[in-house]
Order: C-alpha cells, then sequence, then structure tokens
C-alpha cells in the first residue's frame, strides 16, 4: 500500500490537497476534522463535547481520534493505500500510528509537509471562515491558539519522520494547482523509486 501522511500547519491546505491526491492516486482519505465535524453537526452529547474543544482550538483526546483511525485504516487494508489528513498531531499519535500498522504489516509511506508563511496562514483561515461556518476559522484568538498548539505539540512530529527519511516538505504558499502539481512531482518520484 502507498500511505501517506498529509501534514501541514492549520490553513496550509492539508484538506483541498489531500482530496485531489486521494482521487488522482485513487487513496483512501480520512479528514480526522471533518469527521469530528459531522459528529458534532450530529448534535449527539458527544458531538457538544467534541464541539467545545474544537472551537475553542483545542484538541480531541487520543483514545477517541484513535478509534476513529483504527476504524478507518483496518476497513481499507488490501486498498492502493491511504491519505490521512489531520492525523498524526502529536508524538503519541505517531508512535500508536507506527505499533497499529507494523501489526498489520504496513507503514507510512511518505509524510508530505505543506510550508507556509504563519501570516499567510491567518489571512487564509479568516478567509475560509467568512463561508465555512466553523467558529474556529472565525475568530483571531482562537486562530492564534491553534497555531501556537500547532508549534508546541504537531511540530515536533517533523523530525521523527525526518530521522525516519520519509519527510518531504513542499511550498504550500502558491496557487492550489502549483501546490498540488509539485506534491504529484513529490509522489511519482517515491512512488517510481519503491518499485
Ligand atoms: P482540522 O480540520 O484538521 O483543522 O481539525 C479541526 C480540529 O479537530 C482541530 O483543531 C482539533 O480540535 C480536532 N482534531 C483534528 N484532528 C485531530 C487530532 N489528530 N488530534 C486531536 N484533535 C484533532
Amino acid at each position: 500500500m502507498f500511505n501517506i501522511v498529509m501534514f501541514g500547519p492549520p490553513g496550509s491546505g492539508k484538506g483541498t490537497q489531500s482530496k485531489h491526491i486521494a482521487i488522482k492516486y485513487k487513496l483512501a482519505h480520512l479528514s480526522t476534522g471533518d469527521v469530528l465535524r459531522a459528529e458534532c453537526e450530529s448534535g449527539s452529547d458527544l458531538g457538544k463535547q467534541i464541539s467545545a474543544l474544537i472551537d475553542n482550538g483545542n484538541f480531541v483526546p487520543d483514545d477517541m481520534i484513535q478509534r476513529m483511525v483504527k476504524k478507518f485504516i483496518l476497513s481499507n487494508t488490501g486498498t492502493k493505500g491511504f491519505i490521512l489528513d489531520g492525523f498524526p498531531r502529536t508524538i503519541n499519535q505517531i508512535e500508536w500510528l507506527d505499533n497499529m500498522l507494523a501489526e498489520i504489516g504496513e507503514e507510512v509511506s511518505v509524510f508530505l509537509s505543506l510550508d507556509v508563511e504563519e501570516e499567510e496562514l491567518k489571512n487564509r483561515i479568516l478567509k475560509r471562515g467568512n463561508y465555512s461556518q466553523r467558529e474556529d476559522d472565525q475568530n483571531v484568538d482562537i486562530i492564534k491558539t491553534r497555531i501556537g498548539v500547532y508549534h508546541d505539540k504537531t511540530k515536533p512530529v517533523i523530525d521523527y519522520y525526518r530521522n525516519q527519511n520519509k519527510y518531504f516538505e513542499i511550498d504550500g504558499g502558491s496557487s492550489q494547482q502549483d501546490v498540488f502539481n509539485e506534491a504529484c512531482v513529490v509522489l511519482d518520484e517515491i512512488k517510481k523509486s519503491r518499485k
């Protein structure tokens, strides 16, 4: 299987790029944020608890996310591969993912990271907030919290994959099409070297 982790700060375009990459490479796609937001919209008690965390820019507990990821991966074994968008976001989540994949004889093939300047991130998120209805996209303080959480908890994930020679960074600051083209160049190269 060809298994991608799509990585980047909030507003870097992970979601959009993951969707296009999933279509082109015929991969199963999981956006942890989308699944969580769907639960919030359902109005369930769990959804309300999740909403209170997401809307303030905080993380949802690991056990909940890990259950979701495990279910997704186990229901997609035997496919061409998967793309994870929004997971792993902490060192703990990475270690769990690696162990879980090892149990089924799989691994992360590539860790693709989108690099975007901080000012551009804030502008993009606020712009998205105009139509996304996401509370966490509409408040400057919460956006700052999310970017802060990214620096504190998520960025250290980079070194883990860099040490495994799986880390590839692309410029996420250009147009969607240019970012996609650049991502495809990297992914095609990696696929070729695996043959
Ligand atoms: P996203 O759509 O990826 O920006 O995710 C939106 C929100 O969902 C995040 O700010 C977190 O509150 C929550 N979330 C998504 N993925 C994770 C994860 N892997 N671990 C913890 N919380 C997550």
